[in-house]
């Protein structure tokens, strides 16, 4: 017993027909796309659905979350990433939270992330102080629950932080500066240890759907020897090794003053760039990393929204593009962007380049946007195998489209106007290998109103233990404020924004 989709305006995304509708039926045997075609086979079992006034496009791959951010979602305003940083990752005074408050914070996250498109994370988790294997489990277990694919890290910072930012150490109290060196981190080899051990706990997860991946967070963040084990481990295992390199002025600065070279010479100097190595950002790159980052097939995830809310810049997309770098696009977390939801990363993306420069050939096309939300991610995830393009043999992660929508109306180009005019409204059916996990609006898999009311019961809680990280960490806004300050007003050999104005009164 088959799905079949009939007569519907199909984006496959494929080297054909890429971003142009066309009129296709698809055929869907449990999980994956058996045929794709003008006429498809349909036999008597089969389920028909009528796909005429729907449009029908991959699912979006989010190319770069943090779904631990979701209890920080709408706190923060005005700050840049390492002051922010400081309040949603807090250095000091973090008490673990539990496996099941996790299980409902992912679920609670997949939810709104599946009712907005979105069919695949790569979700880089980080839990304060530090992940143990129940924790993570309790994400896996979230998201094979809900039906979301999803690649789940193993975010490890094993430097204590205050050395991983220029500048800022020296202007601490000292007993301050002792007491975040004291704190353990975890060895290269403990961190490759219990990623080996995920690897291994996860490996057939729901077919391979909810998979675990690498993610050093920095150069600047990691030794040496941990990143280049984990860029070593990714391959070996065929999932991403995913790092944050060169969101911020300050890191183009850090690498400067850590390695006296770029960030990107810094990590294809240890043997840290390969194919599955995707690098989160890349704002601050100039032309030589950008070069190295094609010549050893390193993907990036590009987080337009984040990158604005953040103040931290504005990747070169036409750069990227004409050096063959694959994008992939994301919303970042929950804090950095306060959602989600995927259009409005897709509208960023095609908008935010326009302003870099009058030359209007070199701005985003609608097309080349919805291909770094589709393609372009399911390569930075390194699942371009199953998933990002609608063809037979692919994983039937599908979107389904009410055509006949204000937001499509008039019916002009629907692909221009999923992109500009498109918030999510008009979807009505969402499927991840081959099951509806969206339909009408409402989740299959979970209850999210119970899910919901269940977190508003403990937010008080949370909310208090927020207050307190804040006001515990809030020993090191002065020394960080003056570094952010001061890397603003350095000179990187790169210019992607023209940095804050000194004048301006400290907003938190
Ligand atoms: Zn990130």
């Amino acid at each position: 017993m088959a799905l079949v989709i009939r007569d519907a305006e199909v984006l496959t995304m494929d080297a054909v027909t890429g971003a142009t509708p066309v009129r296709r039926s698809i055929r869907i045997d449990g999980d994956t796309i058996t045929e794709v075609g003008t006429r498809v086979r349909t036999d008597d079992t089969d389920t028909v659905l009528d796909g005429r006034d729907r449009l029908v496009c991959p699912g979006f791959v989010n190319a770069h979350t943090h779904s631990w951010e979701y209890l920080a979602k709408g706190r923060y305003d005005n700050l840049p990433l390492e002051l922010w940083m400081l309040y949603s990752y807090p250095i000091l005074g973090a008490r673990p939270l539990s496996p099941d408050l996790i299980r409902l914070r992912s679920l609670l996250f997949a939810a709104e992330s599946l009712k907005s498109g979105v069919t695949t994370l790569v979700d880089d988790v980080l839990e304060t102080p530090a992940q143990d294997l129940d924790q993570l489990d309790a994400v896996v277990g979230a998201y094979d629950r809900i039906g979301i694919r999803a690649d789940v890290s193993g975010h490890v910072i094993n430097r204590p932080f205050v050395d991983t930012v220029p500048y800022a150490a020296d202007r601490l109290p000292p007993a301050v500066v002792s007491t975040v060196r004291s704190r353990p981190v975890p060895t290269a080899q403990e961190y490759l240890d219990f990623s080996a051990e995920a690897l291994r706990r996860y490996r057939d997860r729901a077919g391979g759907r909810v998979r675990y991946m690498l993610a050093p967070s920095g150069p600047q963040r990691c030794t040496d020897d941990l990143i280049t084990g984990a860029a070593e481990l990714a391959p070996a295992h065929d999932v991403s090794c995913h790092i944050h390199v060169l969101e911020t002025k300050v890191q183009a600065v850090t690498g400067r003053e850590f390695h006296g070279s770029t960030l990107v010479e810094h990590l294809r100097r240890i043997g840290a760039l390969t194919p599955n190595t995707t690098l989160a950002h890349g704002i601050w790159v100039t032309d030589a990393d950008i070069d190295l980052l094609a010549e050893h097939g390193s993907g990036v995830a590009h987080n337009p929204v984040s990158n604005l809310k953040l103040g931290s810049g504005i990747a070169p997309w036409r750069r990227y593009h004409r050096a063959g770098v694959t994008l992939g696009l994301g919303t970042d977390g929950c804090s950095s962007s306060d959602t989600p939801r995927m259009h409005d990363v897709l509208k960023a993306a095609a908008l935010l380049h326009k302003v870099t420069g009058p030359d209007h050939h070199d701005w985003p096309r609608a097309d080349e946007v919805l291909r770094a939300a589709t393609a372009g991610g399911a390569r930075t995830a390194h699942r371009h195998h199953e998933i990002g393009t609608i063809a037979p043999g692919m994983q039937a992660d599908l979107l389904l489209y009410d055509l006949d929508t204000l937001a499509f109306t008039p019916r002009n180009r629907a692909e221009l106007q999923l992109v500009h005019s498109e918030n999510g409204s008009s979807l009505r059916r969402v499927l991840v290998a081959g099951r509806t996990v969206v339909e009408d609006g409402r989740l299959t898999t979970v209850d999210e109103d119970a899910l919901r009311a269940e977190l508003a019961e403990l937010m008080p809680g949370i909310r208090a233990e927020q207050d307190r990280l804040e006001r515990e960490n809030d020993v090191f806004a002065d020394a960080f404020e003056w570094m952010h300050r001061t890397c603003a007003g350095e000179d990187v050999g790169v210019h992607r924004w023209s940095g804050p104005d000194p004048s301006l009164a400290r907003s938190h």
